[in-house]
C-alpha cells in the first residue's frame, strides 16, 4: 500500500510532492501521471517554448533528484483507470492495483474541442501538453497563414508569438469582445487595439463551422459562409475538466469539476483533490468556482498536504494570473465580478497602465500591465478591504506612496 497516491503530473502534482518534503514526510508515495515527462509548468507553452527560448529540460518543476529523495514511486506515461473506494485502490491501465492511505486528484483537464466538419484535419491543434507543441513545431516554421481560433489568453498569446515570427494571423472569437470572460470591455479594448496594431486580423463574432482541405487544413469556414486560407490552425476554446474518474467512483461532482471542501477534501474524506480540477469555494469572494491558474494549482496543493499532515488548515487565497503577450505582462489579482466603477491608471501609449475594480468604494480586483508596484500593491488593497478613491489611485506620486496614504 501507498501512504499517499497522487494522479496527475502538471503543476500541482509537483507541488504535492515538494510540500510533502516540507512537511519531512516519511512514508511512501506514488505519483501516476499519464504524460511521458516529469511534472512541468504549462504557462510557456504558449510562450517561450513556443518561441523556441525556453528548453523542454527548463520546464520541468522539481529535477528528478526531488522525487528520488522522497522515494517517490513515478508512474510516468500510465494512465489511472479506475478508483475502488471500497477497497481503497487506484486501477492503472497495466491492470495493476496501488491501495491507498489517501489518495489525491491532480488531473487538471483537457483542450475543450471544436467538433465541426474537418476537423479531425492535419494542421488543427490544441495547447494543453508538451506535445501538443511539439507536434505544432514540426509544421510551425513553413506555416506562413495561420488561423487562431479563441480569443481568450491562450489565443492571445500564440497570436503575439505568430506575429513575432511575422506570420499571418487571423484570429476569430466567437463572443463581441476579446477576453470577455475575464475582463472588462475596457481592458478587451487596450488588447484588441494592441494586437490590431501588431497586425493581427480579429474578427469578432465569427465562429468557425468547417475545416476544408484534403488531409491538410487549408481553409477555416465561419458561420457566415466566408472562406479563411490557413495552412495552420490553432484552437484555444476552453479546458474541460478531467473528474470522469470522480465521477465514476460516485464522488460528488458538477459541470465544472470535482466538489472540494476548504481542505480539498472530496465527498470522501480520504480522497482530495486540488488545481484545475475542482470546484472550490473562496473564502474571501464568498464565491464558489474553478480557476485555472498556477496560482490555484500551488496553493491547493499545499493545504491538500498540510491537511494530510495533521495540520488545521483551510484554503484561502487571492487568485492571481498572468499573461504575457508582445512585450506586456498582464498581471491579475482578485475577482472583477460585480464591480460597479474601474479606475484607469498609467499610460496607454507607454503600455504600462493598471485598470482598478472596485465595488462600494473597495477595491475587489485588478489588472496590471507592466506595472509591476500597481499589482503588488493591489493585492494588499484588496486583501484590506479598505476604502479607496479615484483620487488616490490616479496620483501620480509611485503607487506604493499613495495607496498607503
Ligand atoms: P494540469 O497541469 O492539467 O495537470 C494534470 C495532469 O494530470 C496532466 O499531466 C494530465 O495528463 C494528468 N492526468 C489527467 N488524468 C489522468 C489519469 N487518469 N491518469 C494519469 N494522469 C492523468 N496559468 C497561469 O497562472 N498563468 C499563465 O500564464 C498560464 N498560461 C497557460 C498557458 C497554457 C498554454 C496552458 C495550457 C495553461 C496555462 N495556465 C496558466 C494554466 C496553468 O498551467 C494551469 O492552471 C495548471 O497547469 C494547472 O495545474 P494542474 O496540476 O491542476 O493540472
Amino acid at each position: 500500500m501507498a501512504d499517499i497516491v497522487i494522479i496527475g503530473g502538471g503543476h500541482a502534482a509537483a507541488q504535492l510532492v515538494t510540500s510533502l518534503k516540507q512537511q519531512k514526510f516519511d512514508g511512501s508515495i506514488v505519483l501516476i501521471s499519464d504524460e511521458n515527462e516529469l511534472p512541468y509548468q504549462r504557462p510557456p507553452l504558449s510562450k517561450a517554448y513556443l518561441k523556441g527560448e525556453m528548453t523542454r529540460e527548463r520546464l520541468v518543476i522539481n529535477r528528478q533528484k526531488l522525487y528520488e529523495d522522497m522515494n517517490v514511486d513515478l508512474k510516468l506515461n500510465c494512465r489511472a483507470e479506475k478508483i475502488d473506494r471500497e477497497a481503497k485502490s487506484v486501477l492503472l491501465a497495466d491492470g495493476s492495483t496501488i491501495p491507498y492511505g489517501s489518495l489525491i486528484l491532480a488531473t487538471g483537464g483537457h483542450a475543450r474541442q471544436l467538433e465541426v466538419p474537418g476537423c479531425d484535419k492535419t494542421g488543427l491543434h490544441y495547447v494543453r501538453k508538451i506535445a501538443d507543441i511539439d507536434a505544432m513545431h514540426a509544421s510551425w516554421d513553413k506555416a506562413e497563414k495561420i488561423v487562431i481560433i479563441g480569443g481568450g489568453y491562450i489565443g492571445l498569446e500564440i497570436a503575439a508569438v505568430a506575429r513575432g515570427a511575422e506570420k499571418s494571423v487571423t484570429l476569430l472569437e466567437a463572443e463581441d469582445r476579446l477576453l470577455k470572460r475575464v475582463t472588462a470591455p475596457t481592458v478587451s479594448e487596450f488588447y484588441h487595439a494592441v494586437h490590431s496594431s501588431k497586425g493581427v486580423d480579429i474578427q469578432l463574432n465569427k465562429i468557425a463551422t468547417a475545416f476544408e482541405g484534403d488531409d491538410c487544413i487549408r481553409s477555416v469556414v465561419t458561420q457566415d459562409g466566408a472562406r479563411l486560407e490557413a495552412d495552420l490552425v490553432i484552437i484555444g476554446i476552453g479546458l474541460i475538466a478531467n473528474s470522469e474518474l470522480a465521477d465514476a467512483a460516485g464522488l460528488e461532482t458538477n459541470q465544472a469539476g470535482i466538489v472540494v471542501n476548504a481542505q480539498c477534501q472530496t465527498s470522501d474524506s480520504d480522497i482530495y483533490a486540488v488545481g484545475d480540477v475542482t470546484w472550490h469555494h473562496n473564502p474571501f469572494y464568498d464565491r464558489h468556482m474553478r480557476l485555472e491558474s498556477v496560482q490555484n494549482a500551488v496553493d491547493q496543493a499545499k493545504v491538500a498536504i498540510q491537511h494530510i499532515c495533521g495540520h488545521d488548515v483551510s484554503y484561502n487565497a487571492q487568485p492571481w494570473f498572468w499573461s504575457d503577450q508582445y512585450e506586456l505582462k498582464l498581471q491579475m489579482v482578485g475577482l472583477n465580478q460585480g464591480y460597479d466603477e474601474i479606475i484607469e491608471r498609467g499610460s496607454r501609449e507607454e503600455g504600462k497602465l493598471a485598470f482598478f475594480y472596485l465595488k462600494e468604494g473597495r477595491m475587489i480586483a485588478a489588472d496590471c500591465i507592466s506595472s509591476m508596484a500597481e499589482f503588488m500593491q493591489s493585492k494588499k488593497l484588496i486583501a484590506a478591504r479598505v476604502p479607496v478613491t479615484a483620487d488616490s489611485l490616479q496620483d501620480p506620486r509611485p503607487f506604493k506612496e499613495v495607496a498607503t496614504d
